[in-house]
């Protein structure tokens, strides 16, 4: 069985990080959340502070100069932030270099905006996700009732998905877009387990275990 490089891309809102996270558990290779990247990096510019170093923990949450920040960087203000800084030439090539670095050995699950077109356009397994505005709102503003946040309405939340597919699509430095040689899948209408018995299946067979 060799050793591959899965790269997740797509939209906000459409499940990536869930299914970045089980294609690792399938197949036992290690997850990085690019995203938490981002927004470890746009706290500390609202903090004012300096980004010396970026690492995992051993519980796979970001740390911020040595600051465990996970439980910090998963609001509306930050994502927004986030999506705001990852606009900048020399943000993105900061963490696109940390990220080949962390996926040399192979074995590894990235998720995030430009991992099949930037970070890796060599990986031999590229999935773009998507899933319509609509859908992703929805999924937004549930997770944030379940959360406790109360503060935004349907609307607001709609209006928020809106701008960031906006400055994800449109900005100069690595726009979101699908690699031409990714696999797109619209989950709009499926079931997690829908999805991960077809993704599961396309893995084994780049990985070589059903040929
Ligand atoms: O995926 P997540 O919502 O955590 O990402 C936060 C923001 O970071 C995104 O809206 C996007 O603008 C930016 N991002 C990026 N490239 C990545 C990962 C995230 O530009 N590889």
């Amino acid at each position: 069985m060799r050793k591959i490089i899965i790269a997740v891309d797509g939209y906000s809102s459409c499940g990536k990080s869930t299914i970045a996270k089980a294609l690792a558990a399938h197949t036992g290779y290690t997850y990085v959340d690019t995203g938490a990247m981002y927004r470890a990096y746009a706290l500390a510019g609202m903090r004012g502070e300096a980004v010396q170093s970026l690492r995992f923990n051993e519980q796979n949450h970001i740390c911020l100069n040595g600051e465990d920040v996970e439980g910090l960087i998963r609001t509306l203000e930050v994502g927004n932030r986030a999506s705001q800084i990852s606009t900048r030439k020399e943000v993105r090539d900061f963490l696109v270099a940390e990220q080949r670095e962390m996926g040399k050995e192979k074995g590894i699950v990235m998720d995030g905006r430009d991992i099949g077109t930037v970070v890796f356009p060599q990986a031999e397994f590229k999935l773009f996700l998507t899933a319509t505005p609509e859908v992703r709102a929805f999924r937004r503003y549930r997770e944030l009732r379940q959360k406790g946040d109360t503060s935004m309405t349907m609307e607001q939340v709609m209006a928020d998905v809106n701008d960031r597919d906006y400055r994800d699509t449109h900005r100069a430095e690595s726009p979101l877009r699908q690699a031409e040689d990714a696999f797109l899948l619209d989950n709009s209408y499926m079931s997690l387990d829908e999805q991960y018995e077809l993704l599961f299946k396309m893995v084994d067979i780049v990985r070589g275990d059903d040929c």
